[in-house]
């Protein structure tokens, strides 16, 4: 395979001398070659403080594609010193740092899998996903290892190498300790990246989590042909782009968009040390110009709840492409972007599985709103019958496809280049994700006469109520309509007479009067709208749970509805 010329024409170039293809080199060394290296690859905000000493804030600064080049390369040296071997684990549980990005793409040049870790995780979460990563790095804060990874350290046996990020004051104890500044000061800041077929692992992603335990996910060097593609296609990006993923790099979406497929298109990209502020959002926006926007629903919603006053003012005309992943996008939000924002914002559906975007609502169509979009280039995608339990239907080991208009399993035609190629250490798990040549992915939807998907639900989320099967996305995406309500979370609860019926959560608009009144309105409103499929009940809550990467937990709501014991059904600490 090495030296193969699959992805030429791709955009990218492979490794110098026909020597294969590596994610690090085409996001970073391919740059200073032809010639950019001056060119802005990240861009790291200043950072509001706390500590007098800061004078307020911490100051941004700007990492060269040339400085980022040799900071990577540096780190790859590193691990060889370290004697890290290739296809080992090296994981990151650090925040926005720029030695997060050293870390990640310096391991990738050294052909190590590189494994993000998001930096809230609690000791629990984050024991578990080093162990089953056989993690043999890690890169963290002192803080962060004394407390989460210091006390389960005797049941992490191949966890050898612990790289601090701010040892100024001192390194914590533990075996394989070491500070990162030292480590890469004492490196060489140039690294030949050694032959990486495209089919060698490259990164390891735990799944959200969000209806049963994280799954590893592992994904190869290839997946870059697909980043890149999609990135273009799906997102509109090009090398003078401002880009701006707000998605944390702990998590699939993180590193797909928030590392490397702007990287491989030379953009320069934000990375905002901050948590969300709406105030400071539309700040950076407007201040950084940003062109190309990528973020999810959840933060979406929340702009929109505190209203479009704050919205006021900014000059937002440098925004090209506003683009949406990881849950479904409502209808009401996508027309929200084209007031608010000055443009209609894009969802388009993929998955940690997936590797990269499989389908959305490009640039250079119209939006369909409460529409994922249209399958990419290359991607091939449909709906595949599913039976009672919503498990899909076969012949001859093949799934049955549906027709149009009918919601079943969502499927994708295996063989693209970011696919995953393993569950680790669940081979079972991961051979019944596919049936002959598809992919199942476990999301019912249906396709439209046009070609368009539309997301129905989690297979796992679905509910039956008197004979009909309600995605509660179409339910909540009625209720959202709503002037009172800002974000909705519809499940089925078990009856007697309907099988299920349905119970929706409703939080509140800023400034909305939370009393029965409202509650009642918001019920006719659903009856209107949704007759038959209309929630029986519908309570007003504070706030919704989501999981860490922003998705609604409707399977926590279910099992407090009924009183089952949420620890059984919360997954590793998602919540
Ligand atoms: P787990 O598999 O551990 O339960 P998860 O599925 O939430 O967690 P991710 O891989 O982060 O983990 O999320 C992918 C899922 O998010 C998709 O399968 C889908 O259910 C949902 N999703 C992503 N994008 C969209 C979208 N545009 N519209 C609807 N749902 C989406
Ligand atoms: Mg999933």
């Amino acid at each position: 395979m090495i030296g193969s010329s699959t992805f030429l024409g791709s955009g990218l170039s492979g490794l110098p001398g026909g020597r294969g293809l590596n994610i690090a080199h085409e996001a970073v060394d391919r740059h200073v070659l032809d010639g950019r290296g001056d060119h802005v690859a990240l861009r790291f905000l200043a950072l509001p403080s706390d500590d007098p000493s800061d004078g307020g804030s911490v100051p941004g600064f700007d990492l060269t594609y040339a400085r980022l080049a040799e900071a990577t390369s540096r780190f790859a040296n590193a691990l060889d010193a370290l004697g890290v071997a290739p296809g080992e684990t090296v994981a990151t549980l650090t925040g926005r740092a720029p030695e997060l990005y050293s870390a990640a793409l310096g391991a990738l040049k050294a052909r190590a899998v590189y494994c993000p870790l998001f930096s809230a995780y609690g000791p629990d979460p984050v024991q578990q996903r080093l162990a089953r990563g056989d993690a043999r790095v890690v890169v963290t804060t002192a803080a962060d290892y004394d407390r989460k990874i210091a006390p389960g350290r005797s049941s992490l046996p191949d966890l050898r190498h612990v790289i601090i990020v701010d040892a100024d004051h001192g390194l914590p104890d533990g075996a394989g300790v070491v500070s990162f500044a030292e480590l890469v000061g004492a490196a060489e800041p140039e690294f030949t990246i050694a032959p990486t077929d495209p089919e060698d692992p490259a990164l390891l992603h735990f799944t959200s989590g969000t209806t049963g335990n994280p799954k590893g996910a592992v994904h190869v060097h290839g997946a870059v042909i697909a980043h890149h593609a999609t990135a273009a296609e799906a997102l509109g990006l090009r090398s003078d782009d401002v880009f701006w993923c707000t998605a944390d790099p702990g998590w699939v979406t993180g590193t797909s968009y928030g590392i490397v497929a702007p990287l491989t298109h030379g953009v320069t990209t934000l990375v905002d040390p901050a948590e969300f502020d709406p105030q400071r959002w539309y700040r950076t926006l407007e201040q950084q110009r940003v062109t190309v926007w990528y973020t999810a629903p959840t933060a979406i919603r929340l702009l929109m709840r505190v209203g479009p006053a704050v919205a006021g003012g900014h000059d937002l005309s440098a925004l090209r492409v506003v683009a949406s992943v990881g849950e479904p996008l409502d209808p009401e939000a996508v027309r929200w972007g084209a007031d608010v924002l000055g443009t209609p914002i894009r969802d388009n559906w993929w998955q940690t599985e997936t590797g990269g975007i499989m389908i959305a609502n490009r640039p250079a169509d119209d939006v369909r709103p409460g529409s994922m979009g249209r399958p990419l280039d290359g991607i091939e995608a449909a709906i595949a019958v599913v039976d009672d339990q919503n498990e899909p239907l076969l012949h001859d080991g093949e799934p049955v496809f549906a027709t149009d208009g009918t919601s079943g399993m969502l499927a994708i035609r295996r063989g693209w280049p970011s696919m995953f190629r393993s569950y680790l250490h669940d081979e079972e798990r991961y051979r019944r994700c596919f049936a002959g040549d598809w992919y199942l992915s476990g999301d019912l939807a249906r396709r439209d006469a046009d070609g368009w998907f539309w997301f129905v639900g989690r297979a796992d989320d679905v509910v039956k109520t008197a004979g009909h099967l309600v995605g509660p996305f179409e339910v909540e995406s009625a209720l959202m309509e709503h002037p009172a309500v800002a974000e909705a979370a519809v499940i089925g609860l078990p009856d007697p007479v309907a099988g299920n019926v349905l119970k929706a959560f409703v939080t509140l608009n800023v400034g909305q009067q939370d009393d029965d009144a409202t509650r009642r309105d918001i019920q006719g409103f659903g009856r209107t709208r949704l007759g038959s499929i209309a929630p029986r009940r519908v309570e007003i809550v504070d706030s919704l749970p989501h999981t860490r990467s922003g998705k609604v937990m409707r399977r926590l709501l279910r099992a407090r509805e009924l009183g089952l014991d949420e620890g059984d059904i919360s997954g590793l600490g998602t919540t």
